[in-house]
């Protein structure tokens, strides 16, 4: 397919003219025109290209256009596009196989969904039903998505303006670099983490909660990676009150972390802990057709076996959809990516943004795992304030300018490339962002 520069400005003139943006004033934007893309890079109309170390909003994973995905979806479109839920379907089948399979055996049914969002309410749908209980606990640091339930989960300011559904309660997660608790070490702000998750069960009466609903590592809200003992303690506080613990994977599943879902890699270093229900969505076939999901173990599907799940969507389990699942994990498995995404993390990324952070004092600190890596910037290191919007604007500025597109969250700067990220890529990568650092008047 020819387009020239005259088709990237007819895109440009129809969205300004005609497209309502998600989370903005619509007067001022001047969203960039993208013309194509292949694995990390995508290119604009004029022949720019740009490294992808956004992954978008952190979904694709597994690269633009990865020409496996590309050809499941097109085998799919010709034999069957679209089938409804009620319908037995191969690629449905195969594809909640694939999941499951990865996932491990606590875990026997997927529910699919349209996204991430209707996978938290569907699975706090489930476990409100399961518990007869009805509020759900998430933290303030978290985002669960754009739809009743799932916003007001959310604990960050998109919350705010949409919270219309009651029996939700937020909590404070862990979070050493910004303390809510005045810890001094990871161990300390765990204990007293917990300690303040398990007064506000108390206060709100464990009998009425039927979900903790959690981001394994929080994405949006920071790559919070959990400090050691949390998510062990957490299970045993869900455990102790009767309440279905639900992991959000939505953001760092399906190989951002090195490994297929966050809390397998996390147990890698610190106590295994497995979930009630895991929801998950963007990295499962990196966005190549709309889907999301909520995996199920036995104990909630049985619940389901005799009486009606009263929940469903039109498209649920849509057969394109499926098709870029199995496309999408099969090439990941065979093609080595999520053990890429490992690899890179270890070797390369972390040292190399720890070298940055030592070379450059407006870098507060590192934190993060696999392909999932935040800088948090700081005005002062010692303070610890957040480096001010025009300095991160400036910062975003000067890496478009060298062929970066970022990933920026309020005062941070997300590192999160696909998976199939490769180590020129990284080093292309690192040598930007020292130059933007390098050239910002702090
Ligand atoms: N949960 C998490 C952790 C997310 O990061 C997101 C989206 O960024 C969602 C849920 C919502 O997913 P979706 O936008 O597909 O509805």
């Amino acid at each position: 397919v020819n387009l020239s520069p005259d088709d990237g400005q007819l895109a440009y003139e129809l969205d300004r003219a005609h497209v309502f943006h998600s989370w903005s004033a619509q007067a001022a934007l001047t969203p960039m025109v993208i013309a194509g893309g292949l694995g990390s890079t995508v290119w604009d109309f004029d022949g720019n290209t740009y490294l992808d170390f956004s992954s978008q909003l952190v979904n694709v994973n597994i690269g633009h256009q990865h020409p496996a995905v590309v050809a499941a979806i097109h085998t799919q479109a010709d034999i069957l596009t679209t089938i409804a839920p009620a319908h037995a379907n191969l690629a449905r089948g195969q594809a909640a196989q694939r999941i499951l399979e990865r996932a491990g055996d606590e875990f026997s049914k997927v529910f699919f969904t349209n996204g991430g969002a209707d996978a938290n309410e569907n699975a706090m749908r489930m476990a409100r039903l399961y518990t007869g209980r009805d509020k759900v606990l998430s933290m303030y640091r978290s985002y669960h998505g754009n739809t009743g339930s799932a916003v007001a989960a959310t604990g960050d300011w998109r919350r705010v303006p949409n919270e219309y559904a009651r029996a939700h309660v937020h909590f404070f997660g862990p979070f050493a670099y910004r303390s809510e608790f005045w810890a001094t070490t990871p161990e300390e702000e765990s204990a007293r983490a917990l300690h303040h998750l398990e007064r506000v069960i108390q206060a709100e009466g464990a009998n009425s909660i039927a979900a903790i609903l959690i981001e394994t590592i929080p994405g949006t809200a920071g790559i919070l990676v959990p400090p050691p003992g949390y998510l062990a303690g957490v299970r045993a506080l869900a455990d102790t009150y009767g309440i279905v613990l639900i992991f959000d994977e939505v953001m760092c599943g399906f190989g951002r972390t090195g490994g297929w879902f966050a809390f397998q890699s996390l147990g890698l270093v610190d106590e295994p802990v497995v979930p009630d229900l895991i929801t998950f969505a963007k990295g499962v076939n990196s966005g190549y057709v709309p889907v999301g999901g909520v995996i199920i173990p036995p104990f909630i599907a049985e619940v389901f076996d005799e009486t009606v799940f009263p929940g469903g969507l039109t498209y649920s389990g849509h057969p394109l959809a499926m098709a870029s699942i199995i496309g999408a994990l099969d090439a990941m498995e065979n093609e080595g990516i999520v053990d890429n995404a490992a690899r890179v993390g270890s070797e390369l990324l972390e040292p190399g943004l720890h070298a940055l952070a030592a070379k450059y004092p407006v870098i507060g600190e590192v934190r993060g795992l696999g392909v999932f890596w935040a800088l948090d910037l700081v005005a002062d290191p010692t303070t610890r304030e957040p480096l001010s919007p025009t300095l991160v604007g400036a910062l975003k500025a000067k890496l478009l300018s060298l062929g970066m597109l970022p990933f920026f969250a309020d005062n941070r700067l997300h590192v999160v490339p696909p998976c199939v990220v490769t180590d020129d890529e990284v080093a292309r990568g690192l040598a930007i962002y020292d130059e933007a650092f390098a050239s910002l008047d702090v």
